[in-house]
């Protein structure tokens, strides 16, 4: 039941367009665990937070081949700017050759090296940013959601992709569910953020900063 209105669900939502399903594919036949790409509903799902938030300044944690960042990018306004990062050159290449083919492509910087590198770059240089997007190595998701929020300003939005890990949250039984289960309790008993857990896809945590 669960696949039959999952699929119903990517059914009654739009496709992001052509080079996004060409994305998906090459994903598929090229790279190893393609099941890692946000897919359909949930680009769009980000899409629409971008618009409706009016984000300027985004920043990913997690690239892979590029989809969630060609997705958020896109509805970028025109001075708007994405930085992304993540570890993998190889996953990375494939992402940077789709960004170059996107119109809205040049919005995007790719920073390849870890994560929490790049963020303490980017805290030391103050950059700001309006938008965080969550996604790359659990473990490290409590130490990526303390630097996004030195990141954002109060109104700005942290998005944690994964929040539910197949359902793991329920009774952790590895590291990475451990990891994401404390990080649930911590963002819902934090009072510097609003926030809800969405059930889309494996889950996803929104946390607006409001002080
Ligand atoms: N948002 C992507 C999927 C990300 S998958 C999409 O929609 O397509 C998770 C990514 O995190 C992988 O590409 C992996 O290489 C990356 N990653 C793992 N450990 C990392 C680290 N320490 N720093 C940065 N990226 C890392
Ligand atoms: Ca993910």
């Amino acid at each position: 039941v669960l696949d039959e209105i999952e699929q119903y669900i990517h059914q009654h939502t739009a496709s992001l367009g052509e080079l996004f399903d060409a994305l998906a594919e090459e994903t598929r036949e090229t790279l190893p665990l393609p099941q890692m790409q946000v897919g359909r509903v949930e680009g769009q799902l980000l899409r629409m937070l971008i618009q409706l938030s009016g984000a300027a300044r985004v920043l990913e944690i997690g690239t892979y081949s590029g989809y969630s960042a060609l997705a958020m990018a896109s509805a970028l306004p025109a001075e708007g700017h994405l930085i992304t990062c993540d570890i993998d050159p190889v996953a990375t290449q494939v992402a940077q050759r789709y960004f170059d083919k996107a119109p809205w492509g040049s919005k995007i910087e790719l920073r390849l090296g870890p994560a929490v590198d790049t963020m303490r770059d980017l805290v030391r240089a103050e950059r700001r940013f309006d938008l965080v997007f969550i996604d790359a190595d659990k473990t490290n998701y409590s130490n990526y959601f303390d630097a996004a929020m030195d990141l954002i300003p109060v109104g700005g939005l942290i998005v944690v992709d994964n929040a539910l890990w197949s359902g793991a949250v329920l009774a952790p039984d590895s590291e990475d569910a451990t990891a994401i289960a404390q990080l649930n309790e911590k963002i819902a008993s934090d009072p510097r953020v609003e926030q809800v857990l969405l059930s889309v896809r494996d889950g996803i945590h929104l946390a607006r900063k409001v002080r």
